[in-house]
């Protein structure tokens, strides 16, 4: 699915020579590294505050901690989406509320999130799902005329832009009161374990999820409020500020290979290619496909014998979780998360596809599908 090698190859010296400067430096935690790749990301994205931190998961539950949510707030997430997302919520107490999605961009739909809210809605977080946006310019509409909280989880979105109705262009993960990536090794800018950050343009929320992120404390030995404990080590650092300026040729890459897979599966009235979403770009943390009138077990099944890794991102929407079953929701009640993840297909999809490996894995896909 991802070939984590030979982008490491590519570019072996400047992170090697990051990571000496730790070693010899003996900086590991809160180094100089972490506020040079901060400073660094906050130019990149334009978020007047980046906060890094120990994973996305960690940046989502600071988030909601920051927001002052307290138990019995109700939270709306996707229900087709990866766990982090709910699960947060649900450690903190807050009361998870989950909507469907859109059938062709796969993201929150926001005539189930309007239909959702009620006076106990504190919070939406929108998932900006495979790499591109969900429906900003409506969700902060909703959410600022409800005066309602809006969480980005932009774990899979890093890099994507979004264009308001006023010309403006945003990235993902500085659009809403907060926002949320991960550093997991397989995102889109990923390091060599885990991390994670949180963008904010309030300079008071920031300072208080910069204190909740460690130990709740400002001044060392002083605790104001209950805190985690969650950093971005100094390596991990200096291998995502290695790389960060490569991180525009990393989405085009990508950009590059999903057009290989647009145009070969254009005609394929079994595969669904994915939809874009309106004022969105698409940084393709996945390739995601929706198989229609075919077997996909079967279809993955014989690529796996072809040797084409090919992934179900995700089989079981959050509502029909063993964990997070909850009365008010049946099965049936989210018709579309429930047909997509009896559907969707996502195919391999990272920086080093080369035409060569696109043939091959168009060719085997269009083959099974026709057999
Ligand atoms: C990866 C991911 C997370 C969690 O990130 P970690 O760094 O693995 O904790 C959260 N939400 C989504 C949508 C993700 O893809």
């Amino acid at each position: 699915m991802v070939d984590l090698q030979t982008q490491y190859q590519r570019i072996k010296a400047e992170i090697d020579t990051g990571i000496q400067e730790v070693l010899d430096s003996a900086a590991f935690i809160r180094g100089p590294k972490v506020a040079a790749f901060q400073d660094h990301l906050e130019a990149y994205t334009g978020a007047k505050h980046v906060i890094p931190v120990g994973n996305g998961t960690d940046a989502l539950q600071i988030a909601l901690m920051g927001l002052g949510l307290q138990p019995g707030d109700e939270v709306i997430t996707p229900t087709f989406t990866f766990i982090a997302t709910a699960e947060v919520v649900a450690l903190l107490g807050l009361t998870p509320v989950v909507v469907d999605v859109d059938w062709d961009t796969m993201n929150m739909d926001i005539d189930s999130v309007r239909r959702a809210i009620t006076p106990r809605t504190k919070a939406i977080v929108p998932v900006h799902l495979f790499g591109q946006c969900a429906d900003m310019q409506a969700i902060m509409d909703l959410a600022r005329e409800k005066h309602i909280y809006v969480v980005e989880d932009a774990c899979q979105a890093i890099g994507a832009r979004f264009t308001f109705a006023n010309g403006e262009t945003k990235q993902a993960g500085t659009i809403g009161d907060v926002g949320c990536t991960s550093f997991f090794p397989s995102k889109n800018l990923g390091c060599y374990g885990d991390g994670g950050a949180i963008f904010t343009n309030d300079d008071a929320l920031a300072e208080r999820m910069r204190a909740i992120a460690n130990h709740g404390s400002r001044v060392r030995y002083h605790h104001d409020e209950v805190g985690v404990n969650s950093r971005l080590d100094s390596i991990q650092a200096a291998i995502l500020d290695a790389k960060l300026p490569h991180l525009d040729e990393y989405i085009a890459a990508r950009q590059k290979a999903a057009a290989y897979y647009d145009e070969a599966f254009a005609n394929c009235e079994q595969l669904l290619i994915p939809g874009r979403q309106a004022h969105s770009t698409h940084v393709f943390h996945q390739y995601t496909l929706r198989v229609v009138g075919a077997d996909r077990d079967a279809l993955r099944e014989s690529l796996a014998q072809a040797g084409i890794p090919a992934m179900i991102y995700y089989p079981v929407p959050l509502h029909r979780q063993q964990a997070y079953r909850d009365p008010r929701y049946q099965e049936g009640d989210f018709p579309v998360a429930e047909r997509l993840a009896a559907c969707v297909l996502s195919l391999p999809m990272h920086t080093e596809l080369d035409e060569e490996q696109l043939e091959y894995i168009t060719k085997k896909v269009l083959e099974e599908i026709k057999r």
